[in-house]
């Protein structure tokens, strides 16, 4: 059993530990980390001294967390013995002191010293552990200084297994009862202490239980065992119960810290079985470790290592030289670097290959002095090191059987827009690898498990403007949410943000409370602090949604694709502000590969855009297009036939809530000129708002009055001269239509009389219709017709945008 730092945190913890060996069978053998957090305050003492700081504080902080440790055991246990305990960590403590202040006046810690240092907490942890089981039963304290043998000078090597073996049936032949031993250190050659690399106490317990030819090796640990990728990155992955020994050797490699990664091999040669098991959840089977592996799931496991460097040794000398290779990494080999991933181009031109971040400046000036005459004879170019990189790795046995897999791991990468700077596979098809600039690597790894194992694609959704369309659309994502459920699409509102507050909730704000929150919230919006919020929370597929009419949020769009965010908008200021920025924004989202979606720009929630872009992809060309491109409009022009005055019309239509507050805003054309330029310039047209020959239906001085009553209140007097016009049409049997039209280049938006055999004669009572001409659709045109205004059908539009991000790579 061996059990790490995080089940020996404190007091309590030991305590605990004591009764989950003491229910052993026995013989059984334990061991021990350094309580939580202690090395790493070892490894600052070491730092402080290389820098030649002032010790005291670090050496007295160190010495508080060991004495509070063994001094709050006498509370758990009465039969312990604390005076004994408390003596022995004294003495360690004197001896980490002696040690320190030695290497003080010298002015640096030599490795050898070092090692002797970093080894006290897992000495103390083993002391305290012996005196904790002694009330109970006798327990041998097993000294790893005495057989665990490594097979070179340096820390961080591999143990001499023949010998540990002989080493120990020397000193201890077999166990019994309880036997305790320190983790993370042997000794060398030479007979001084040496550590077996961070971590390492996994492998002092794979080489103990080698040694007393165990049954198993049990890893105690904080979480139940091994998952498909870290669970502290990703809260909801899968436990895996039965895993392989290569299966968990690739993983441990490949950075996974629950297991160092030189813990299997030698348990693999014995067939000695690994379990892991969560301390604080002791009744739960954990993950086994055997030849056996569960068949069903061809990639088990997802893990990352991080601070990698990659070199990369390039030039002509490169070329069909047989032995550069060799060269390289027997470099590598004598400077005792460990490779982790190699790639070469099949050029022969170039290898690279990752080394460990604290490494990479050995390596390089290794090289530099095996390739001096090469460098200087400019045969190799200079050694190039590529810093800050982490590789990602997919693990698993039965990856050979199955097809696609790399294909769906590199376009979930690039689904977080996580570029991949080189790729490994291992030829027996156990693993495939990618390097990954380390600022990514937790995104990578969040989006290929949502791929690759919870095959759930998902949409983060932020909403901007919570008026009606926004509520709206808030109602119908709650609504769908089991058919969402059915269909596997995770929809996550993430955020919701007016003029003045926002709610930002990474599991998404509660959609029945969300009003109540949002009115309580004290943080206000802005496009960095969504940005953040993304990145920290490893959001991997953001949309914002904008139920705005606002200029500047539209302004905006170009940030948010540079940030990564899908943009799906009702606003259609974006769409209507300059050419130039209309082009951007298409550019930016196809660099990006990002979705920029504006349905509801046009006829709400008419499917106008996306069939006009189908039609347009398919070689086809706009020749003509005549609509109905205004709901009120449209209500307006319908009642006006029906005998009511302008006037009279639009208070009807304004009472009922389907004009602007001002009704001037409707008549005054300019939101159907703003349309009819979206379909212009989607069909390929270079034009500016001010292109569109735009008349509004009343007179200018009528159409700049500001103030919704004073426009109703001065209305009517324009009623008489526009009957005129309603007079004349219906006299010829015609209608008149507020309409949109694009021909021959230009797009003009005016009242037109219309007659029966016109496909805008019948729409009315807020009804858009479109009529749209193309090559393949002549001399009649296809036809779209419905309600184009309203909260449901807007957010419905906004609803089909949303869902459309998840094909992003459709995109052209
Ligand atoms: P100990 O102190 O017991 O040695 P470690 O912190 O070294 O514990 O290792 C346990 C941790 O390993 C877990 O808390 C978890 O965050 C991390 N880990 C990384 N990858 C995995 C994985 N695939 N499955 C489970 N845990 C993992
Ligand atoms: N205490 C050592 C470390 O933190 C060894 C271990 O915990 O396995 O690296
Ligand atoms: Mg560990």
């Amino acid at each position: 059993m061996k059990f790490g730092g995080s089940s020996l945190a404190s007091a309590e913890k030991f305590n605990h530990v004591v009764a989950l060996i003491e229910q052993q069978q026995q013989p059984v053998a334990a061991v021990f980390s350094a309580p939580q957090g202690i090395t790493n305050d070892l490894v600052t003492l070491i730092e402080l001294i290389n820098q030649q700081q002032n010790l005291t504080s670090q050496l007295d902080l160190i010495s508080q967390k060991l004495l509070t440790i063994s001094a709050d055991c006498v509370a758990l246990r009465a039969d312990f013995d604390s005076s004994k305990s408390q003596q022995q960590t004294a003495g360690l403590l004197d001896q980490l002191r002696h040690l320190a202040q030695g290497c003080e006046l010298i002015g640096f810690c030599p490795e050898i010293t070092a090692a002797q240092i970093l080894s006290s907490g897992e000495k103390f942890s083993t002391l305290l552990m012996a005196t904790l089981l002694r009330t109970k039963s006798p327990v041998t304290v097993l000294d790893p200084r005495l057989f665990i043998h490594t097979d070179s000078d340096v820390n961080d090597t591999v143990a001499d297994l023949p010998r540990c073996q002989q080493e120990f049936n020397k000193h201890y032949q077999a166990i019994t009862d309880i036997s305790v031993m320190p983790g993370f250190y042997g000794v060398n050659h030479s007979g001084d202490l040496v550590t077996l690399g961070r971590n390492g106490s996994d492998y002092s317990a794979a080489i103990l239980a080698v040694c007393v030819d165990a049954e198993s090796c049990e890893i105690w640990t904080d979480v139940d065992g091994i998952y498909s990728v870290d669970p502290h990155l990703v809260p909801e992955t899968q436990l895996i119960e039965q895993m392989s020994y290569q299966e968990a050797m690739e993983l441990s490699y490949f950075g996974a810290k629950i297991l160092h990664p030189k813990t299997i091999t030698p348990l693999a040669n014995q067939q000695i079985k690994c379990v892991i098991k969560n301390t604080h959840n002791p009744d739960h089977h954990g993950t086994t470790i055997t030849t056996e592996t569960a068949k069903h799931k061809a990639v088990k496991a997802i893990s990352n290592l991080s601070d990698v460097v990659m070199i990369n040794v390039s030039g002509p000398g490169m070329k069909g030289m047989v032995g550069m290779a060799a060269r390289v990494f027997a470099t590598m080999s004598e400077a005792q670097i460990s490779v982790i991933l190699i790639s070469q181009s099949s050029s022969e031109y170039s290898i690279s290959f990752c080394v460990p971040g604290d490494e990479a400046t050995k390596a390089v000036r290794r090289l530099e002095k095996t390739f001096k005459l090469e460098l200087k004879n400019g045969l190799l170019e200079p050694i190039q090191r590529r810093n800050n990189l982490a590789i990602i790795t997919l693990i698993g046995d039965q990856m050979h059987q199955q097809k696609g897999t790399a294909s769906r791991f590199f376009s979930a990468l690039s689904h977080a827009r996580v570029n991949i700077i080189a790729i490994a596979q291992d030829s027996s098809e156990r693993s495939i690898s990618a390097v990954v600039r380390a600022k990514r690597v937790d995104d990578a790894v969040v989006i290929c498990h949502q791929q690759l194992f919870l095959k759930k694609p998902r949409i983060d959704a932020f909403l901007i403007g919570c008026g009606t369309v926004g509520r709206e659309l808030i109602a119908q994502i709650k609504k769908q949410q089991e058919w969402l459920q059915q269909k596997n699409i995770e929809l996550n509102l993430i955020g919701i943000a007016n003029s003045r507050q926002c709610l930002l909730e990474a599991d998404g704000v509660d959609l029945e409370h969300w009003q109540e929150q949002l009115t309580d919230s004290e943080t206000s919006f802005s496009l960095s602090k969504l940005a953040d919020f993304v990145r920290t929370a490893h959001i991997t597929n953001p949309v914002i949604i904008d139920c705005t009419s606002n200029q500047g949020i539209a302004m905006d769009y170009l940030s948010y694709l540079e940030h990564n965010f899908h943009v799906v908008t009702a606003n259609k200021k974006a769409n209507t502000d300059t050419l130039s920025y209309y082009h951007q924004l298409h550019q930016m989202a196809a660099k990006r590969q990002r979705r920029f979606l504006y349905e509801t720009n046009v006829g709400a929630g008419l499917p106008v855009i996306d069939n006009l872009q189908s039609l347009l992809r398919a070689g086809d060309e706009l020749i003509q297009f005549e609509g109905i491109l205004s709901g009120s409009l449209s209500y307006i022009f319908g009642e006006i036939h029906q005998g009511l005055s302008l006037s009279e019309a639009t208070k009807k239509a304004r009472d009922l809530g389907y004009t602007e507050p001002n009704p001037a805003e409707d008549l005054n054309g300019m939101d159907v000129a703003r349309k009819v330029l979206v379909i212009a310039r989607e069909a390929g047209m270079a034009l500016e708002l001010n292109d569109v020959d735009l008349q509004a239906v009343v007179p200018p001085a009528l159409a700049e009055i500001t103030d919704g009553d004073a426009f109703m209140q001065q209305l009517p007097a324009y009623d008489q001269e526009f009957q005129q016009k309603i007079d004349q049409a219906e006299n010829q049997q015609q209608k008149l239509r507020y309409v949109a039209i694009i021909k021959n280049g230009k797009c003009a938006v005016k009242i037109q009389a219309v007659d029966k055999t016109h496909p805008l004669y019948d729409i009315e009572a807020g009804e858009n219709a479109l009529a749209i001409n193309t090559q393949y659709y002549q001399p009649k045109p296809f036809i779209i017709r419905g309600y184009g205004a309203g909260a449901e059908v807007t957010a419905a539009g906004l609803f089909g945008d949303m869902l459309r991000t998840l094909a992003w790579e459709q995109e052209y």
